[in-house]
């Protein structure tokens, strides 16, 4: 009898490991390659990130993955002091959301750009960074 895999790869998001959600551990792939992706559903065309498996404004299942590519515009930031459980060691960290325009990213700002030097407005890319324990995750850097 032959063993069923299971797609575990949503293990290596972030600090915290995501549930796994079945259809987009390969958004886990992707960040291997070096991009971060999110779906769009091929019925309607509505946009989702983090990437859905399932449409819920049609309840369709028949997504497409594209890239979150090119540069958002810095929405609203926050500079966290007190973090949920798992991701006490990571702080003083920024979240933000960038919008694309057609959809919005939520996620944290680089370190590598101080939280003095952030201004509403100003464009950042999302790229994928690896965490010191190895995990994949995204940050928003200069562009
Ligand atoms: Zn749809």
């Amino acid at each position: 009898m032959a063993e069923k895999e299971v797609d575990d790869r949503f293990k290596r998001f972030g600090t915290v490991s995501f549930t796994a959600i079945t259809g987009i551990n390969d958004f886990i792939g992707y960040l291997e390659g070096g991009t971060v992706m999110g779906t769009t559903c091929k019925a309607c065309g509505a946009i989702y990130f983090p990437p859905r498996s399932d449409c819920f404004r049609c309840l369709n299942s028949n997504m497409a993955w594209f890239e979150v590519s090119g540069t958002g515009r810095l929405l609203s930031f926050s500079e966290l002091n007190y973090g949920p459980v798992g991701f006490e060691d990571d702080l003083p960290y920024t979240i933000a959301l960038l919008d694309y325009g057609e959809y919005r990213v939520f996620g944290r700002i680089s370190r590598d750009i101080h939280y003095e030097n952030l201004n509403v407005g100003m464009e950042l890319r999302t790229e994928v960074t690896a965490l010191p324990n190895g995990q994949l995750s995204y940050a928003f850097k200069r562009p």
